[in-house]
């Protein structure tokens, strides 16, 4: 496989920030480990699909790394929405198992919102619960979805001025675009959300001192659509021939943007560093 992202000094590279998180990370197992705890993400798998599998295996991986005790549950295709319920009721009502994350998308015929709606949002790594989407909007958060969480980590560390800025976020999915942009307002951000049926969204991203694109779309943000000096947030997992590219047209994006993140090597490392925050801060606060 090979990658877009040439060699620019103006990346936002995840990978080494996702290894300086796991660092910290591990001291603060360790901090529970002498009080007794052993942080504990419980991951469900329904069926047999391929990507779904790698994701499992990298996050379970990426667990063990930093010592979280991950537990494998593996359900085949036919599973019942009532055995699924059954589980999950029973992870949690487990106290050894801290977080809980249902892979998605779940094979046709279970009901993936009353999965997610089942799970105790005391639990709810992944923040999808509506109590976690609810704190989030009334700026008591919780547990916030891991990917926008990742992503202002990655702002932070770049030194993106957030305050006043101007920021676009292209897509309005639950577990990107919309809690995206509300970890932006909170950090006092002017956002947009575009959509599917945004009307010019390239006179929008236009304005944007800082974009977020999370569309699934490959390279539909051209690089005229960024202003000089913005910086670009590049979500977008598109698959076009051998290679991995971003929804953000990364040549001619580059070198407008003051930064930029690439595809593959950037939001994706830090997304699974940010749950294993969040159940280390599960673990964390029900030992409390
Ligand atoms: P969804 O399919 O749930 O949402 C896509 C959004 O893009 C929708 O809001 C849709 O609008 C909007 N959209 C689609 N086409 C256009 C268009 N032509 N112009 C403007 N907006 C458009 O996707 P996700 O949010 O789940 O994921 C987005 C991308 O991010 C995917 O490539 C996914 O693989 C990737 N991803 C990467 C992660 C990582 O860790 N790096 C984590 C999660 C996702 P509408 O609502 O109107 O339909």
């Amino acid at each position: 496989m090979t990658t877009e992202a040439s060699e620019t000094n103006n990346l936002i590279k995840g990978k080494p920030l996702a290894k300086q998180v796991r660092r910290e990370l591990k001291q603060e197992v360790a901090a529970l480990a002498e009080q007794g705890i052993k942080p504990c993400l419980a991951v469900v798998l329904v069926g047999e699909d391929p990507a779904s599998a790698i994701y499992v295996r990298n996050k379970a991986r990426s667990c063990r790394r930093v010592g979280i005790e991950a537990r494998d549950h593996r359900l085949p295709e036919t599973t019942s929405q009532g055995d699924l319920l059954a589980l999950v009721q029973q992870l949690n009502d487990d106290a050894a198992v801290h977080g809980i994350l249902v892979q998605l998308p779940l094979p046709r015929g279970l009901d993936e919102k009353a999965i997610l709606e089942t799970i105790d949002p005391a639990k709810d790594v992944d923040g999808f619960h509506p109590v976690n989407m609810g704190r989030l909007l009334a700026g008591d958060p919780q547990f916030v979805p891991c990917t926008p969480l990742g992503i202002m980590r990655m702002l932070r560390e770049a030194g993106t001025e957030l305050k006043g800025a101007e920021a676009v976020v292209v897509g309005r999915s639950n577990i990107v675009g919309k809690p995206m942009a509300q970890l932006l307002l909170a950090e006092h951000c002017t956002v947009t959300i575009c959509h599917s049926r945004t009307r010019d969204l390239a006179g929008v991203v236009r304005r944007a001192d800082i974009v977020v694109a999370a569309v699934g779309v490959a390279r539909l943000v051209k690089g005229d659509w960024i202003k000089e000096g913005a910086t670009v947030i590049d979500v977008g997992i598109n698959r076009v021939d051998d290679k991995l590219v971003g929804d953000v047209a990364f040549d001619e994006a580059a070198p407008r943007a003051a930064a930029i993140t690439p595809v593959p090597g950037g939001v994706g490392p830090m997304t699974i560093a940010m749950l294993l925050a969040n159940t280390i801060k599960a673990a964390r606060l029900a030992g409390a």
